[in-house]
């Protein structure tokens, strides 16, 4: 890895960590002439069960960031949109027509003709992507999607790529963040100095408690894993949502060969993967209810492939108000990955970032007071777009994973509704950053499902449906206004 890294300079910027959101803001950075570091503590090409499907928004900001290659030359297969399975019926929902998706503008100094438009290779079409009425997302392998990601980044003139791990965030008496402080392979506590350190530093992020020591994330389920090979999809270029009496399991192919199944575990502690209820779990009940046509592989993945258990993690964003420090990504804000939101709201996150730090805006990041002014306009920005792709993520969990008698009669509804009425999936993508359209179909899906439950109940049980309707819609309002209230308000 590169040497080149200069400890007695003082750097624009400091990146901590090399995942989805690290390279994506530091190359951004780059290309608007900024001197930038970007530290990972392992360059090899990770090996994880996470952000394997990416929404249509992701890849918009890709484009806008000019790093849509990095899904090329992975083997990713494109995704068409959902396909949901509920109580033996199926409902295939596409994303939505190019004409309602809201426009990403292209971020200053980023995106030129060359490096924003996906191009043709093994898996991928260039011009079904094009051509399509309708947008398009992608799944692949998360490692090589990464790789690709720190390919990009390492090729700025700008970008030093170091190899170690931070171990501290430097500060000034004044309590404003200097840089970071590196153990690497061969020296320990090394000081890099940077007007500003940007801390995409994920999931199980060291440093977002520099924000405020209550920021941890709430934990309520975990994804169990398992990598199945040939599997026979019902729907390919679909994610597969499968809704039953348990929580749900999203299934999605990533490369030609392989599917991933992310089989939900309703419980907020970390089971082990030789627990006998999680073994009956995965043996007998996943087994039942997933797609028959799916059950060889599974059946064979059960045998041959790794359990990776990961948590369900949930964090509303806190502001950036330190000086000289900003983070994001999984280490800011985090929600439900039912819906495959994470790389998404990170990407256009980087987007946002790069947009309100481009140079015509900020002449230097020594600036701390004028930064400090467009973080205060990222954090209300952002809000649009991470609250809808949040609260829906914690809402459909909840539904998909309905354990009352009210989650029921509202996870019934839903899957009703959607028959009808297929918009939420334009919300789910990212395509239309709308808070108030997530409103209006989450108490359309309230008021539906109690409706359809008057049908289903009859006339005889009438007065028994009035008492379900007034709990229905008390769990509607209870699973989704205090999830809105906090990403509004936080
Ligand atoms: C089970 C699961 C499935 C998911 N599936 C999807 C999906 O299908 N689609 C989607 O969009 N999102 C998905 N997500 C969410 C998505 O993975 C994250 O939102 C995304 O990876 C966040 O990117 P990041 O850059 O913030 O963090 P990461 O991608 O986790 O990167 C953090 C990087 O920081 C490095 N690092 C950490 N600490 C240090 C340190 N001290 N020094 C140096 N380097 C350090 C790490 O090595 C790592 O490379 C899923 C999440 C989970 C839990």
């Amino acid at each position: 890895m590169s040497i080149t890294a200069d400890n007695s300079i003082q750097y624009d910027a400091i990146v901590i960590g090399a995942g989805v959101v690290g390279p994506a803001i530091s190359t951004a950075l780059a290309r608007q002439g900024r001197k930038v570091l970007l530290i990972e503590r392992d360059w090899t090409q990770p090996d994880r069960i996470v952000g394997e499907l990416m929404q249509p928004a992701g890849l918009k900001a890709l484009k806008s960031l000019g790093m849509i290659e990095a899904v090329n030359n992975i083997e990713a297969i494109h995704v068409d949109g959902y396909s949901i399975f509920y109580h033996g019926e199926q409902l295939i929902i596409d994303y939505p027509e190019k004409s309602v998706s809201h426009k990403i503008q292209d971020v200053p100094c980023c995106a030129t003709n060359e490096n924003s438009k996906i191009v043709s290779d093994s898996t991928l079409d260039a011009k079904y992507f094009e051509e399509n009425e309708r947008e398009v997302g992608v799944a692949f392998r998360h490692g090589e999607f990464i790789s690709n990601l720190r390919s990009i980044a390492k090729k700025q003139p700008n970008l030093t790529c170091l190899k170690g791990t931070v171990i501290k965030i430097e500060k000034n008496d004044l309590g404003h963040v200097t840089g970071v402080m590196v153990n690497e392979t061969d020296r320990s506590k090394v000081v890099y100095n940077a007007h500003l350190t940007i801390c995409c530093d994920g999931i199980f992020s060291k440093f977002r408690k520099t924000l405020g020591q209550s920021n941890v994330p709430t934990v309520g389920s975990h994804f169990i894993s398992l990598t199945l090979e040939n599997a026979e999809l019902p729907s390919p270029n679909h994610g597969h949502v499968v809704i039953s009496n348990e929580a749900p399991i999203l299934i999605y192919q990533i490369s030609p060969v392989e599917t991933r199944i992310l089989c939900a575990y309703r419980s907020p502690k970390l089971p082990t993967v030789n627990d006998v209820k999680l073994k009956k779990y995965l043996n007998e009940t996943v087994y039942n209810i997933i797609p028959e046509s799916i059950r060889p592989s599974y059946k064979n993945a059960l045998l041959n492939s790794r359990i990776r258990i990961m948590p369900n993690s949930y964090l509303v964003a806190k502001r950036n108000e330190i000086p000289g420090l900003f983070v994001m990504g999984d280490a800011l804000n985090m929600r439900h990955p039912l819906t495959g939101g994470g790389m998404t709201v990170g990407l256009n996150d980087a987007v946002l970032l790069a947009k309100l730090l481009s140079p015509d805006k900020i002449e230097s990041f020594a600036d701390h007071s004028k930064v400090l002014d467009q973080f205060m306009e990222f954090h209300h920005e952002r809000k649009s777009l991470d609250s809808v792709i949040n609260v829906l993520s914690i809402a459909l969990y909840s539904l998909f994973s309905a354990d009352s008698k009210y989650l029921v009669i509202l996870q019934k509804g839903c899957f009703h509704y959607l028959t009808k009425i297929p918009y939420p999936i334009a919300l789910l993508s990212g395509l239309v950053p709308e808070p108030f359209m997530l409103f209006k179909h989450f108490f359309a899906v309230a008021f539906f499902s109690i409706m359809f439950n008057f049908r289903e109940n009859g006339l005889v049980m009438f007065p028994v449906s009035i008492y379900e309707a007034i709990f229905t819609l008390y769990t509607a309002i209870v699973v989704f206004t205090p999830y809105m209230w906090q990403e509004i308000v936080s």
